[in-house]
């Protein structure tokens, strides 16, 4: 096989390889932006909970606070007794008492079915807030993975461009040329094999003439339909 080509094909393998690495690469920031979107899901949920939570606990204080009064209300109504000159006047004070004491009970009912949902609001708290941790540790781990993954990727680039470098180097000026501009335009794949007559880069079949021209390996010779540069490996080789 000439040296060209020879060259070629090793270039192509390379640039192959840093191709992939670049798509792998590219591709994880994006993979580890999904993974942060789902904790910030799941943490709007738990503060979404938590909320619910803490506007419960103020109802309460208010209801609570709403007792107090009725107390103070209560002490206040009780220190006008001695004030009461007649039964009238006393069976009066009774049903004011009385009405007042009513209105208290309500509120304590009304308290204690807060507290109930206070209780089950919390509980939905402390569920989201343990999702919420479980998923804060796999984004946080996988960050790692990934800026360590970009780490060893970038590093494995760097090496295979100074190997690519080296390659290129050796390969005629014009023969580069007319690789890199095939490189661009199919799409990083310029070299391909001619396999069973066919060109593994477009599949279509390689003209007999043409072929037996591939098979001899004494020029370069492109396909017809892709424009791919073409070279016949002997089976083993
Ligand atoms: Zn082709």
């Amino acid at each position: 096989m000439p040296e060209n080509i020879r060259l070629l094909i090793e270039l192509q393998e390379a640039d192959s390889t840093i191709i992939r690495k670049k798509a792998v690469i590219d591709s994880l920031p994006s993979k580890l932006s999904s993974a942060e979107k789902l904790f910030k899901e799941i943490r709007s949920l738990y503060e979404k909970e938590k909320q619910k939570c803490e506007l419960l606990e103020k109802k309460k204080k208010d209801k609570e606070k709403g007792i107090e009064d009725i107390n103070e209300k209560i002490k206040k109504i009780k220190a006008r007794a001695s004030d009461i000159k007649t039964n009238k006047e006393y069976q009066a004070h009774l049903k004011e008492i009385e009405t007042i004491e009513k209105e208290r009970y309500a509120i304590e009912d009304e308290i204690l079915s807060v507290m109930e949902a206070i209780e089950a609001a919390a509980k939905e708290v402390k569920a989201e807030e343990l999702k919420m941790k479980a998923e804060k540790d796999k984004v946080e781990a996988f960050r790692k993975e990934v800026d360590q993954e970009i780490a060893e990727a970038e590093k494995e680039m760097g090496e295979l461009k100074v190997r690519r470098i080296a390659i290129a180097d050796k390969i005629d000026p014009d023969v580069y040329g007319n690789y890199m501009a095939l490189l661009e335009k199919c799409n990083g794949l310029a070299v391909v094999e001619a396999r069973d007559e066919i060109c593994q880069g477009c599949n279509m079949n390689i003209p007999p003439q043409m072929f037996v021209e591939l098979k001899k390996n004494i020029e370069i010779i492109q396909c017809q339909q892709c424009d791919r540069i073409l070279y016949w490996k002997e089976s083993g080789e």
